[in-house]
């Protein structure tokens, strides 16, 4: 039973540690979407915002030299330079302003070490944006190409016209590098990923990380054409807006790039931010950590709970324990006890049994007796000799009659020392006196059988407070058990006082009681099994009422005795 419940106590926490561990990986992987989609967003956020700082940027440009043409139509073409100033100086960004005369030969422009006065488009074979913008009417942007000063320029070609005559193009020249160091260098904190920009065809207009891209296209020169990032940039460059992953191979690091497209007029770049995966996986772990030590908490908290209920059960079964084996004690005990008490009954039945076989033997020998007596009798004549047997016949009856009294006298008397109904007619008594009393009554029997009893009474008899039938009764009994059981030899009677109390000592030189038996002779019906016992009969109740008797003084009775030279039977009153 104690272990059943151990065994379901560990199956719960074990089930409860699992379904822990499992909400905290279902969890964990929610967590790990949810911040890369957080993660993702802020990316995209920021590279719109760079986006349309950029188109901003160039629409105002573009804005600045439509404005410019607009009112340009009477100004003499060298002399347009002077027009240019203060929108060079005022709207940063411009790297040279020049006007192209309407037979495609630039004129003047600012600043002047910038401008190749004199260079004619139609020799240089260099006349496709000024025709556009010429046949277009409007503005007409070029895609960035190398400046002879390096780095990347942009060329906006913006018509000038009077009414229908063709003045010739004002052309703008933006550095793409002014652009991308005001909106994407510092965009980003350092270490922390990079901004780039491509144009329409997939060149790199802009890399924060890799410098000698700038200029070239990506795939096929740095990357190749199948790889991770190839298929980004083809997205980019369907100027698409969106994020995704590519594995940087020099860096061996996963990327994760968020692009956005740069509309400016009928050109489309498009910019994006690079930030290693890293980035986001530190956020996670971060999450993770703190999920796993709820997780470490929550589990020592179920160990610490499912171990107390243990250690409960195991209390309570330890209790349980006890009480049992306290209980079991108990029942031994009154088993045993029943043993003991069943082992008294048993031996009360066999003292039953014997006391009815005793009592019948020693009711009916006396009758017998009588009644051979009594037959005797109504046989005799008058004759001499007759009657003598008669005085000898009514002798028998008499001693019988004595002898069945004594024997109903002395189970009452057993019987009202049982249930401690003895009474005793406690009056001052002479000691000495009531033990020759009681020698003297037996003298005759001692003389018949030839046992000479010597009295040593010494000093002046105490005075006590007793009964004086009932003390005699007990002298009688002791002289007569002594007279009985001795074959030859004498007994004696001593008393003196010791420690200032009587002592009476019984002794005569007869068989003996063996030692085992000293105390036993004191039970009622208690008689040593001899031969010279069953002889002499007897019914083993005169030494239990004598010692009832003594008690009942508040004296004491005990035997000595040597087996073959006779015993004593000391009371201390
Ligand atoms: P009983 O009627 O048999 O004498 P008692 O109670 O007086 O009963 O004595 C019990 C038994 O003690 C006797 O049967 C006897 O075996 C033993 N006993 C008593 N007195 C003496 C004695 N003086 N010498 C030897 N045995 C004795």
């Amino acid at each position: 039973m104690r272990d059943y419940k151990r065994f379901t106590t560990i199956v719960i926490a074990a089930l409860l540690i699992v379904a822990v561990a499992w909400v905290g990986h279902v969890t964990n992987q929610e967590v790990e979407t949810v911040v890369q989609q957080q993660f993702n967003a802020q990316q995209l956020l920021l590279t719109r915002q760079s986006a349309a700082g950029i188109e901003s940027f160039l629409e105002e440009k573009t804005v600045l030299i439509e404005v410019l043409a607009a009112g340009a139509t009477d100004a003499p073409p060298e002399g347009m330079a002077q027009s240019f100033i203060p929108i060079y100086y005022r709207s940063r960004g411009f790297f040279a302003i020049q006007f192209v005369n309407s037979t495609g030969v630039v004129v003047s422009g600012y600043p002047a070490e910038d401008t190749p006065v004199g260079f004619d488009l139609y020799a240089a074979n260099k006349n496709q944006a000024f025709d556009r913008a010429k046949d277009r009417r409007e503005a007409y942007i070029t895609d960035p190409t190398p400046l002879f000063e390096g780095g990347l320029g942009s060329c906006v070609w913006v018509p000038v016209y009077d009414d229908n005559e063709f003045k010739g193009v004002i052309l703008a020249v933006i550095r793409v590098s002014a652009l991308s160091e005001r909106f994407l260098t510092d965009v980003m904190p350092e270490g922390h990923g990079y901004m780039y920009m491509i144009d329409h065809s997939g060149r790199s207009l802009y890399d924060g990380a890799h410098e000698e891209v700038i200029g070239k296209k990506y795939i096929g020169n740095f990357q190749a054409n199948n790889s991770s990032y190839a298929k980004i940039l083809r997205e980019q460059i369907q100027k698409k807006d969106g994020t995704g992953y590519y594995f940087d191979e020099i860096t061996g690091e996963r990327q994760i790039v968020a692009y956005t497209p740069v509309v400016w007029r009928d050109r489309v770049w498009s910019v994006a931010t690079s930030v290693p995966a890293s980035e986001t996986e530190a956020l996670i772990h971060s999450v993770y950590r703190k999920q796993i030590l709820f997780i470490a908490i929550v589990i020592a908290i179920i160990l610490a709970g499912s171990g107390s209920i243990v250690l409960l059960f195991s209390r309570w079964n330890k209790e349980l324990e006890c009480e049992v084996e306290k209980k079991t004690d108990d029942l031994r005990r009154s088993n045993m006890e029943l043993a003991s008490a069943n082992t008294g009954l048993l031996e009360l039945d066999r003292l039953k049994s014997e006391f009815v076989s005793m009592v019948s033997h020693e009711l009916k020998t006396p009758l017998t007796s009588m009644k051979i007596s009594t037959d005797v009798l109504k046989s005799l004549s008058g004759s001499e000799k007759d009657i003598r047997t008669r005085e000898e016949m009514l002798r028998i009856i008499d001693r019988n009659i004595e002898r069945q009294k004594r024997l109903v006298s002395d189970l009452l008397d057993i019987s009202r020392i049982e249930t401690g109904n003895l009474k005793l007619s406690l009056e001052p008594v002479n000691l000495y006196d009531i033990i020759r009393e009681s020698v003297e009554s037996m003298r005759k029997i001692a003389e018949e059988v030839g046992i000479p009893i010597h009295l040593d009474l010494q000093g002046e008899s105490p005075r006590i407070t007793g009964d004086h039938d009932r003390l005699v009764q007990v002298f009688v009994n002791l002289i007569g058990n002594a007279l009985k059981f001795t074959k030859e030899g004498e007994m004696r009677i001593w008393a003196r006082m010791v420690d200032g109390h009587p002592e009476i000592r019984v002794s005569d030189t007869g068989i003996g009681i063996p030692p085992d038996e000293l105390d036993l002779i004191f039970d009622k019906f208690h008689q040593v099994d001899s031969g010279l016992t069953r002889e002499v009969g007897g019914t083993g109740l005169g030494l239990a009422i004598c010692k009832g008797i003594i008690d009942g003084h508040g004296g004491s009775i005990r035997a000595e005795s040597e087996v073959g030279r006779g015993s004593t039977f000391v009371i201390l009153l």
